[in-house]
């Protein structure tokens, strides 16, 4: 990639960032005339996707810039309502390339289906029962979807859970069946293989199939982005590098000791998470949902990520979590832009595409604590901030950055401010 293109990226007109793409090769002419056009779903896609569709809600898709993930760099597609997001997706993953970059590891991308049982006489009997027909249980979830054994994955193992009774509830007889379902993210897949063995469960253990679904705490599909960053990069001013390392450990500490912290962390870190699994088509409430129930698997809800201090005094990053998503399937296909953020991104599959989504909330999380423990968070929210009160004032055209430049001056930056700004600028 060549990123002598990119060189005060942020201060282009929409057409001039897309034709610095185009030349950085990034972009192709396809692409170019693709993002020109006004890129609305057609009336017949957006009726298959949703019921009672009656319009189209539209949202920015940007580009977060300089992400350097085992090696390779990526412009990575960003679909979010907040300000400052990407800038600060963009401006992390810079630091963090200077440093090397991120690296990812992986598990095999299983999904994991439940079967749940109740009223089953004999608990015991029954797990016995499951333990010795496993073979059949598989079998029989694989011939309700040939097609993604035949793509070389499937249901692969069966485990199975007691749920004690509590005042609230009755005990609950469990079975998990693992699958590998491959580029999908595999929710349809899953469910289809549950409901088609729910039949032959009851006839095992005697009990009375309550559902069967796909659980989206994806445990067995997790992804992990890890970074090095040498104090060096980490100084500001007045702040030496140490000072920030040790600052941003301790906010780390903090998020991982109080839920209340812990949850407005792991916030900043989805910031950057959802925006790539919007861009990409996929399901974010999946994501959100497999997330945060990982941070509570403690029992105590935690901050997702891990900062400390390596032997040799560099800062130290990690962020693990459930990344279940599909590079096919769902609307993902179907979706144009969806599709061209699959082509911006150039990743080859799924597995990919997840290290470049854990790598971006990683990023994100370094550049929400950096700030925090330095100039604070709202220095960097401003500029768009003060965009957004101009345009609620009623500024249009030239008028929004000049509102914008004189609030960012003012002492209270708020509405009524930008309303006497835009009056008086307009009437000099
Ligand atoms: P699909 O139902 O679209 O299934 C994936 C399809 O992709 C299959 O039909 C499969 O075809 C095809 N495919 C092509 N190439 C591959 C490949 N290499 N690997 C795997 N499949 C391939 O989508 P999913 O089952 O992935 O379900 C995702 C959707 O389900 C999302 O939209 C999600 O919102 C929704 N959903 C989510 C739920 C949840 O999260 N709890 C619940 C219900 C739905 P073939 O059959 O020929 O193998």
């Amino acid at each position: 990639m060549d990123t002598s293109y990119f060189s005060k990226f942020y201060k282009k007109t929409r057409l001039e960032k897309i034709q610095a793409l185009l030349d950085a090769n990034i972009l192709t002419e396809e692409d170019k005339q693709f993002l020109t056009q006004a890129p609305l779903l057609s009336d017949e896609l957006a009726n298959s996707m949703v019921e009672n569709q009656l319009t189209q809600y539209a949202l920015p898709l940007g580009v977060a810039l300089n992400l350097m993930v085992d090696g390779k760099e990526y412009a990575v597609p960003m679909v979010t309502e907040e300000p400052s997001v990407i800038a600060a997706a963009s401006s992390a993953a810079k630091t963090i390339a200077q440093a090397g970059g991120f690296d990812t590891t992986s598990t095999k991308r299983r999904m994991i289906g439940q079967v749940a049982l109740t009223a089953v006489p004999d608990t015991t009997h029954a797990q016995k029962q499951l333990k010795l027909h496993k073979k059949d249980v598989l079998n029989k979830a694989n011939q309700a979807h040939p097609s993604i054994v035949k793509r070389g994955g499937g249901a692969d193992e069966v485990m199975v859970r007691f749920i004690e009774a509590t005042e609230k509830s009755p005990e609950f007889l469990v079975v998990h069946v693992y699958i590998d379902v491959q580029e999908a993210m595999g929710a349809n897949i899953v469910n289809t293989m549950m409901e088609a063995i729910a039949p032959y469960l009851e006839m095992l253990t005697g009990g009375k199939v309550l559902m069967g679904i796909l659980s989206n705490y994806a445990t067995e599909c997790l992804a992990t982005a890890a970074c090095r960053i040498p104090v060096d990069l980490l100084k500001r001013e007045g702040l030496s590098g140490e000072t920030v390392r040790d600052r941003l450990i301790e906010a780390a500490q903090f998020a991982y000791a109080d839920p209340y912290r812990a949850v407005t962390h792991n916030k900043g870190i989805m910031n950057g998470i959802d925006a790539v699994v919007l861009a990409s088509g996929n399901d974010w409430r999946a994501i959100e949902a497999g997330a945060h129930a990982y941070a509570a698997r403690s029992g105590q809800y935690r901050a997702l990520s891990n900062w400390e201090k390596a032997d040799n005094g560099d800062l130290l990053g990690s962020l693990t979590l459930p990344m279940p998503i599909g590079f096919v399937g769902g609307s993902i296909t179907i979706h144009p832009t969806a599709q061209f953020s699959q082509r911006l991104l150039s990743v080859k599959n799924a597995k990919e595409l997840e290290s470049v989504i854990v790598s971006v909330g990683l990023g994100q999380n370094f550049a929400a604590l950096k700030a925090l423990v330095t100039e604070g968070i709202q220095k960097g929210h401003m500029g768009l901030q003060a965009k957004s009160l101009a345009i609620s004032a009623g500024a249009t055209d030239h008028w929004i950055e000049l509102v914008a430049d004189e609030l960012k001056k003012a002492p209270h930056m708020n509405l009524e401010t930008a309303k006497t700004l835009l009056n008086k600028i307009k009437n000099k």
